[in-house]
């Protein structure tokens, strides 16, 4: 059995949201565990790192890949913390190729671990680092037979979309990024075109989308529509603002699923394999 699967770790934007009231779906932000066979990759480091890094450390992991979405606070405050960084014997890749500018992906990882915003940098990684650069649509061949395609999505600053590939299946991880109302983003659409799986910046609502053009996001509707419009059967409704609580995302679980039934609210311990056709294992 081949085993392709995905482990949601933080599914909050912006900044984490701990309280009594969100405590099922949870608090962390961006941040998603990949197993393709033996191979490690994990999408941003949001908060959700933390303890997924330590869950790596536990199981032994020693060589893995780190690709970022980009670089605002919500996908890369948990990566001074990440404890696979401070283990000698471990090899770590850091991917990033958002940047609009000449940005290197080690210069943004000097940039925002450093006095005096914070006490440790990058020298301090015990692990061998190797930093590497690309820019969207550039495919990434990793190791273990991962096949990694990328595109750019509509964000300020720029962000990256990527499309895993592994043992003939694949999904797509898509955040963040604003669609334009009526229009679809025909470069996703045909980016996430026969893919198993969708996880989606779906931050808003469309009722409330017109106030937050603009701030860079989607809506769970958009969602469906591109799932639609491509063929992808399992969406995956990411990037939960703040003030959601688990009432409103369980209420929202049930509307989305009616409008469209492969659709699913991310939350922290989702697990779902993909190896077999898509299969929630956890915390569905
Ligand atoms: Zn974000
Ligand atoms: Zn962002």
């Amino acid at each position: 059995m081949t085993r392709f699967q995905l482990t949601i770790w933080g599914a909050r934007g912006s900044i984490p949201a701990p309280a009594a009231a969100n405590t099922r779906f949870g608090s962390d932000t961006s941040c998603i565990e990949v197993r393709c066979g033996d191979h490690v990759l994990v999408l941003d480091a949001g908060t959700g790192v933390v303890g997924c890094g330590r869950k790596l450390c536990c199981e032994g992991v020693r060589d893995l890949d780190i690709l970022f979405t980009h670089c605002h606070f919500d996908h890369i405050m948990g990566l001074p913390f990440m404890m696979p960084l401070y283990t000698e014997e471990a090899v770590v890749r850091l991917h990033a190729g958002h940047f609009l500018d000449k940005t290197s992906c080690r210069s943004m990882v000097e940039r925002f671990m450093r006095p005096p915003y914070f006490p440790v940098t990058p020298k301090q990684f015990t692990a061998r680092i190797d930093y590497r650069d690309f820019r969207p649509p550039k495919v990434l061949d990793l190791a273990g037979g991962v096949r990694v395609r990328t595109v750019r999505l509509n964000h300020p600053n720029g962000a990256v979309g990527y499309r895993i590939e592994y043992a003939g299946r694949s999904f797509c991880y898509i955040t963040d990024t604003e669609h334009e109302p009526g229009k679809p983003d025909v470069a996703i659409r045909d980016f996430i075109a026969g893919s198993d799986l969708m996880i989606y910046d779906c931050m808003y609502t469309d009722e409330e989308f017109p106030t937050f053009q603009g701030f860079g996001h989607s809506t769970w509707q958009e969602g469906v529509r591109l799932c639609r419009a491509a063929g992808v059967a399992n969406l995956i409704i990411f990037h939960h603002d703040i003030s959601r609580t688990d009432a409103w995302l369980e209420a929202l679980a049930t509307t989305a699923r009616k409008a469209f039934p492969g659709a699913i609210v991310a939350r922290t311990g989702l697990t779902i394999d993909i190896g077999e056709g898509v299969r929630i294992l956890e915390g569905g």
